[in-house]
């Protein structure tokens, strides 16, 4: 067990009731706040279960055992509020059982049944667990009921025993498991939602800096409140003005006649902090900041605001917000007009692509339940809003535009959820290098890179559009038509061969199928439609069909199940015109919903999409092409495949032994805190841990040793023969810097390889390493790579020394479910190599989903792994070899990343004492 001091950075965390707190280590500033604490902010009855008794030291004894100095074995969290200590939890390793800590817990009689306890358990149980812990006990009075509840809410698996009117509570911290992890979420997402509805369902609402100037952010929002018809006050706060269109403003936020939920605020940038404090005073809860450009002083001060005054936070640099459910009607943003009250929750990091959206939707009938201008996501993220539109029940689809993730991880986990129950759309935003740059220069976020961002996407069930027209043209379909099948199989009817060719090669290209129809549907087909007319896919009912006969066609396909989706492209003719008859009348006249999704295509349109309204109201998205139409039903089908996979499982690898893996990881950090890549010897012995199937690989520091090294293992090498590695710290790519020699055989011949090595690396060389020649096979690359904003991906790919020009991998984020296993081999462009083919054996897969689940866990175990390189490994029938390993290690990040607390603003540490 490490003996430093633990001592994480402050966290702050939202509680049940949406209040912030700080939560961060206990020291000896403190002891007057917990004494306070336990002497005056508890009553007799608490102290009793705190105490078990009625002694008049209790308090004095407490505070001093919890602000002493940092010692090992010993961490004490306190809860902060309004700069109030409002809560503590502690623990201490037992002498000499180091393994099993006790915990003791207090919170201020007020704070009570508000999470607070459960919040610092959870932080504390996280502390111990990266310290060593196995096991915390804790006794507790049998009528403590509220200490009860927190252990059996935590998720944890807890076992009790009653002792002589004491229950004796055992939590094994190994055991956190999914069932935690939803417990953590669950926990996290009520606070969250809790204190959202200031923000997006607020009673009154202020606008701070609202000018006289006509055409001001402030002026125009406060107007656009009004005139939007927001349900409850609205109120301008300007101390230099009287009044501000036409209505009285007040000089000061506290001299409004009500307390605002809400307010806007819109000062020059230099104000913006002194006006977030004063609202915070106030009793404000929520903020929306339109101003950008603050410095980076100011943007401090705002978020320190917002955090002691429990405020939440859209913006700085946000357009404003929308809200057009009828009992709130709030239209407090100075981009575009209101948007059409409808179904679609939008979030956008960039306003211009929000406001773009927004008119879209209108546009086209979807409306918008609410929009969100996120600006540069101090504290309000599209997470947050995922979790709101869950559950506003109002929403039925959600469109994001995000170029950064504050927590990747903890997002994925809410987009995994709600994903399942509505459709998640996104634009992948900073795809190129170039658009990255953008990004980053335009919203003060670095945008992550692609492969994880699209990875993040998938794992979680997202729809990534390419482009706004995509989103728009895919919910315009995701909005309207139920889902397609899984399998991806269409039929397009056409009547103009051309055009039905045409959408059978959109369909084709994006990965849809046009099966043949099956010979007694082609039969009725071809009865229903005019002579000449075609029934393979696609089917041409020829120009010369009527509506009637069109739509018969479009009746028999959709009633047939014979495909998922139906495309009919339609084009009028002199044939159909001349006799009166629209060919578009055929889709008018029938209901929009059939059994399965139909879009329709008219070539002619003007606009790439729109709904036509059918016979039965609902509504039939016509696209002007038939790729859009082809690309919108894919990302339906994928939806569709995402939400058939039951939920999957994490993959769980056995045989693995994290605490001897830890005690190898630990010791170059202790040498070496910056961290570096690890020693050949190192390598093996933390691989092994995993039963990663590194090759034996003897270590040599002088040329006898080499030879012994070799002769134990040439029979075990293919051939009789074993490579010679030439090692030196620091070293890249051996191959290319000469220091790889394969298929020696005989002591000669080891001999000369290790004296031509002293020759030509000289003092640089620290010894060899010597394997046994691995039989010949498929050389595979596998490792974990860390990304600095996802986390650590787990990679698969085509290996050896060509790994780079082949550039087929595939990553998922850890940790990976049982699914990712299988498809990560399954999505490789060199999948058949894998998987076998007329004559060639498949390698031992099993083998494979091994070695993946095995970098998951040491992926998830080890935070201060930053980087494994497994290349290659040798991929046969019978097995798996690696004769090539890399490690990197960096000092571990302090919290996990599923902890629930609230974002730090980027490039700001904001010190202890000012958190208080
Ligand atoms: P590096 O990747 O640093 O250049 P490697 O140890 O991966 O060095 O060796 C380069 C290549 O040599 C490997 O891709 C593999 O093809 C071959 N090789 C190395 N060691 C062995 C071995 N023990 N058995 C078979 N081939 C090997
Ligand atoms: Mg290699």
């Amino acid at each position: 067990m490490s003996t430093a001091p633990y001592l994480p950075s402050a966290a702050e965390v939202l509680l049940a009731d949406g209040t912030t707190a700080f939560i961060r280590p206990l020291g000896p500033r403190d002891r007057a706040a917990a004494l306070d604490l336990h002497e005056v902010r508890m009553s007799e009855a608490s102290r009793r279960m705190r105490f078990f008794g009625v002694s008049r030291t209790a308090p004095q004894i407490a505070a001093d055992r919890l602000c002493g100095p940092p010692r090992p074995g010993f961490l004490a969290l306190g809860a902060w509020a309004g700069g109030e200590l409002i809560g503590e939890a502690d623990y201490e390793a037992g002498a000499g059982r180091e393994d099993t800590a006790e915990l003791a817990l207090s919170v201020a009689d007020a704070w009570q049944h508000r999470g607070v306890a459960t919040l610092l358990v959870e932080h504390l149980l996280h502390a111990a667990r990266e310290r060593g812990v196995h096991v915390v006990e804790a006794d507790t009075l049998a009528g403590n009921r509220a200490v009860h509840q927190v252990f059996s809410d935590l998720g944890l698996p807890v076992r009790r025993k009653l002792e002589q009117g004491e229950i004796r509570v055992r939590v094994p911290l190994d055991e956190a498991d999914e069932r935690y992890r939803e417990a953590v979420d669950e926990r996290g997402r009520t606070a969250d939602v809790a204190s959202l509805a200031a923000l997006l369902r607020p009673r009154s609402v202020a606008v701070v800096g609202a000018s006289r100037r006509p055409g001001s952010v402030g002026r125009t929002v406060l107007t656009k409140i009004r005139e939007g018809g927001f349900t409850g006050p609205a109120w301008a706060v300007n101390p230099r003005a009287g009044t501000v269109a036409g209505e009285p403003a007040y000089p000061s936020v506290a001299g409004l006649p009500g307390v605002p939920d809400l307010a806007v605020i819109a000062v020059p940038p230099a104000a913006v902090a002194g006006a977030a404090e004063e609202c915070g005073r106030a009793g404000v809860r929520a903020l929306v900041v339109l101003t950008s450009g603050l410095d980076a002083a100011v943007a401090r001060r705002l978020v320190h605001a917002c955090r002691s005054h429990s405020m939440r936070l859209v913006g700085p640099n946000s357009l404003g917000i929308a809200q057009t459910d009828p009992a709130v009607r709030l239209d407090a943003e100075f981009g575009g007009a209101f948007p059409l009250p409808g179904t679609a929750g939008v979030a956008a990091q960039s306003g211009g692509v929000g406001i773009a959206l927004i008119e879209r939707l209108t546009w086209l009938g979807i409306g918008v339940s609410g929009f969100v201008s996120l600006g540069d996501k101090y504290d309000v993220s599209g997470n947050d809003l995922l979790q709101w539109w869950e559950s506003d029940g109002l929403t039925d689809l959600v469109l994001l535009h995000l170029e950064s993730f504050g927590n990747p991880r903890a997002f994925a986990r809410t987009a995994r959820r709600v994903t399942r129950r509505l459709p998640v759309l996104t634009v992948d935003a900073g795809r190129s290098a170039a658009g990255r740059r953008g990004a980053a220069s335009h919203t003060a976020a670095a945008a992550t890179p692609t492969v994880t961002r699209e990875t993040l996407f998938r794992q979680a069930g997202i729809t990534a559009a390419r482009s706004i027209a995509e989103l728009v043209e895919t919910a315009a379909l995701l909005h309207s038509q139920p889902l397609p099948g899984t399998r991806g199989t269409v039929a397009v009817v056409s009547n103009a061969g051309g055009i039905g060719i045409l959408a059978a090669d959109a369909c084709a290209e994006a990965g849809l199928l046009l099966p043949t129809l099956p010979a007694d549907l082609a039969a009725d087909l071809l009865g229903l439609l005019p002579a000449g007319a075609s029934a393979t896919n696609p089917v041409d009912t020829t120009a010369a069909a009527d509506p009637a006969e069109v739509r018969g066609c479009i009746d028999a396909l959709a009633r047939s199940r014979a495909v998922d989706a139906l495309l009919v492209c339609l084009v009028p003719t002199a044939l159909t015109v001349d006799a009166g008859h629209d060919p578009v009348r055929a889709l008018l006249d029938a209901p929009a919903r059939r059994e399965i999704p139909m879009a329709a295509v008219l070539v002619s349109q003007e606009v790439p999409v729109r709904y036509l309204p059918c016979a039965d109201g609902d509504l039939l998205p016509v696209y002007a092409d038939s790729r859009a139409a082809a690309r919108a039903f894919a990302h339906a089908r994928d939806r569709a495949r995402w939400l058939a996979e039951p939920p999957a499982r994490d993959a769980v690898a056995t045989g693995t032994d994290p605490d001897a893996a830890r005690r190898i990881a630990d010791d170059p950090l202790t040498a070496r805190p910056g961290g570096g890549w690890l020693d050949p010897d190192a390598t093996s012995r933390l691989l092994a841990c995993y039963g990663l199937p590194l090759t034996t690989s003897l270590w040599a520091r002088d040329e006898h040793t080499a030879v012994l090294a070799a002769r134990s293992l040439c029979r075990t090498g293919h051939d009789g023969r074993v490579a010679v590695k030439a090692y030196w710290p620091g070293q890249v790519h051996k191959s290319v810097e000469g220091a790889v020699r394969t298929g020696l055989a005989g002591d000669d011949e080891v001999r000369a390889v290790y004296r031509d090595f002293t020759e030509h690396f000289g003092d640089r060389m620290a010894g060899v390493v010597v394997q046994p020649m691995a039989a010949p096979g498929l050389e595979l690359l596998a490792g974990v790579v860390k990304d600095h904003v996802f986390g650590p991906l787990v990679v698969l790919g085509l290996g050896g020394t060509a790994t780079d020009v082949l550039d087929d991998r595939s990553a998922r984020l850890a940790p990976l479910t049982e699914r990712d296993l299988t498809t990560m081999v399954t999505e490789l462009r060199s999948a058949p190599l894998l998987l076998g083919r007329p004559g060639r054996e498949p390698v031992d897969l099993a083998a494979v989903e091994r070695m993946l689940a095995a970098l998951s866990r040491l992926a998830t175990d080890l935070p201060q792994l930053a980087e494994a390189d497994l290349n290659p490994v040798t991929a046969r029938s019978d097995g798996l070899v690696c004769v090539d390993a890399r490690i990197r290690l960096e000092p571990p990040p302090v919290f996990d990343p599923y902890l629930r607390r609230l974002r730090r603003l980027p490039g700001t540490d904001v010190p202890e004492d000012e958190e208080r």
